[in-house]
């Protein structure tokens, strides 16, 4: 079930309109102290001429910064005469969850990248996510989801390879996603979960970039210059900026992914993580990856963890505080499958 024209006269885009456009989609949230309030979803069009229709979007969680900031850059800097095609910017797509700086939406604790393709008749993070597939990705050549680590992980800078069965749409993507010129490269499935942003927009046939840029719920000074110019590349790649607004290759283009449950190495135990190794250091299946302290029983020998797999360290855990269950660190390794 698709938004219905009452509710898309709640947008204040219009997608056929040439030149320079912000304003918002509008989500009616009726709640105790606004009966018929809405949702301020922050929307933003630049149109000119023949080229691709290419979405945008960041703040998919609220705590991940540098894609809203390179978002909300291009917005006001960009000239409309300059583009070719249409790109329309969703900088801080769940606007809830960007105002609480949370990766989960206060309203309805619902982390928006597990709830697609969304519901017009779910909760206010399904319904975003509803908008987003069923009335931007239709108009859309090419998506690019501009993550980072987010509060609880420090991820190495790297574009994002949403993994695609069709071998002529996997080159596609790979080709984007080398263009953002990234320190590293990574296919990742997010443990084969459909309900993502890029899986849905692979599903309808997008060129799909995805990234993680650093963490920790701040804002990374190299990272946040990365996702700049990797915007700024993959739009000229596409064929919707002109090459002047490209930057010269910085990287080797080397390709990792995320192969499987072995490459996160999970806590065991409730405590405090130490880890053993920086991000980007070379491990080994089976070598110590940390240990597990217990503070408050000093007489308690720590729990020692290993790495699954052989790689690089990708990803490390930000609060020591650990659960059983938590994500301390994921290990990388090089990627060769569907390689040709
Ligand atoms: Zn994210």
């Amino acid at each position: 079930m698709g938004l219905n024209a009452k509710q898309m006269g709640h947008c204040t885009v219009d997608f056929e309109k040439n030149g320079k456009q912000i304003g918002f989609f509008n989500l009616p949230l009726s709640v105790h102290d606004d009966a018929w309030g809405v949702v301020r979803v922050p929307l933003a069009q630049i149109k000119n001429g023949e080229g691709p229709t290419v979405i945008l979007e960041g703040g998919n969680h609220g705590d991940e910064y540098e894609g809203p900031i390179a978002l909300g850059e291009l917005i006001r800097d960009l000239d409309p005469g300059l583009v070719s095609g249409r790109l329309i910017f969703i900088p801080a797509i769940n606007q809830p969850a960007v105002v609480a700086a949370r990766r989960t939406s206060p309203i309805d604790d619902l982390n928006m990248n597990r709830t697609f393709p969304g519901s017009t008749v779910g909760t206010t993070t399904q319904q975003i996510a509803a908008f987003v597939n069923d009335v931007l990705f239709p108009m859309g050549d090419a998506f690019l989801d501009l993550h980072s680590g987010g509060s609880s992980l420090d991820i190495i800078p790297s574009s994002v390879i949403e993994p695609v069965d069709d071998p002529v749409k996997h080159a596609q993507n790979i080709a984007a996603v080398t263009a953002f010129d990234a320190p590293m490269i990574v296919v990742i499935d997010n443990r084969g979960d459909p309900r993502t942003a890029t899986a849905s927009a692979a599903r309808a046939g997008l060129t799909v970039v995805g990234t993680e840029m650093a963490g920790g719920g701040t804002v990374s000074l190299d990272a946040v210059r990365i996702c700049r110019r990797g915007v700024r590349n993959v739009l000229v790649h596409l064929g919707a900026l002109p090459p002047t607004f490209g930057a010269p290759l910085e990287h080797e283009p080397e390709l990792y992914d995320i192969p499987g449950a072995g490459a996160y190495v999970i806590a065991p135990d409730d405590g405090v993580f130490e880890p053993f190794h920086r991000n980007g250091e070379k491990v080994s299946a089976g070598q110590p990856a940390g240990r597990i302290h217990f503070l408050a029983d000093p007489g308690r020998a720590p729990v020692e963890l290993a790495y699954g797999i052989d790689g690089i360290v990708y990803a490390r855990r930000q609060p020591g505080r650990v659960r059983p269950g938590n994500c301390c660190l994921v290990v990388a390794a090089p990627y060769r499958s569907r390689l040709t």
